[in-house]
């Protein structure tokens, strides 16, 4: 009944698998997407994708990992996007959020990757941290580059950055800040969105939603997100927990 569409199992957080696959498929999560970091998260992703039915990957390196982002860690992200599997090119995208970033690398690789996935013809995961100005002004460049959808995970902008974000076609997806106490304009943003643009996942282990803030967050909270997600929407959880599997097969084609 439930989709993960972003999630990183292949945490060390997360390391018995078998448990946390097994958790979320008794509360009713479908499918996850396993999100990487880099070369060899995007490995490990195809791996559980082999090994559980339930499982598929997103291949890339994220913006803080960009400085290994070199040809051969390239060559190894390439050779994923043709598993049948891979459904994303992801994480990708700018972090300006730590210190001591790199941000000619980080944008460098991002429209790489971004080209990436409109050759192999995928859609694309996004992360954007304090660079909302930059990672538009990139997808609006790219935006031809952008005809096999994307998504903004973890959306934490403004009404006016979800609107922008709307226009370009891309989708929106919410995470465990949507039910924290203070989330305040993210709940207009969800408000905003239209429901056939909608997505929702846990970035877990990361983000665990309230009452489980500080806990190691899996994909089976992603029940939680939809809830609070369907509370803002006035509609049942029943309603729309088809609508996001939906919305998420409408953009990751290569799900089953
Ligand atoms: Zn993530």
């Amino acid at each position: 009944m439930f989709i993960d569409t972003h999630c990183h199992l292949h945490d060390e957080k997360l390391k018995d698998t078998d448990a946390v696959v097994d958790g979320y498929l008794k509360d009713g999560v479908e499918i996850a997407i396993n999100a990487a970091c880099c070369a060899l998260t995007s490995e490990k992703g195809k791996e559980l994708a082999e090994k559980y039915p339930s499982v598929y990957f997103a291949t890339g390196c994220h913006p803080s990992d960009i400085l290994g982002f070199d040809e051969l860690e390239f060559e190894r992200i390439y050779k994923l996007t043709s598993h049948p599997k891979c459904v994303a090119v992801g994480e990708i995208g700018l972090d300006y959020y730590w210190e001591g970033y790199d941000k000619q690398k980080q944008i460098d690789g991002f429209i790489k990757q971004i080209e990436l996935a409109y050759q192999t013809k995928l859609p694309i995961s996004i992360h954007s941290r304090s660079a909302t100005a930059d990672t538009l002004k990139i997808l609006k460049d790219n935006k031809a580059k952008l005809a096999y959808g994307a998504v903004m995970h973890c959306f934490s902008g403004s009404v006016e950055t979800a609107r922008e974000i709307l226009d370009l076609g891309l989708y929106i997806s919410f995470a465990g800040p949507l039910t924290f106490k203070n989330a305040n304009s993210l709940l207009e943003v969800a408000k905003y969105v239209p429901l056939d643009r909608c997505l929702t996942e846990t970035d877990s282990p990361y983000l665990s939603p309230h009452p489980l803030r500080g806990k190691v967050n899996t994909p089976k909270n992603v029940s939680l997100i939809t809830a609070k997600l369907a509370e803002l929407k006035c509609v049942n959880i029943e309603e729309l927990a088809p609508i996001i599997i939906k919305n998420a097969k409408t953009l990751f084609t290569k799900l089953l």
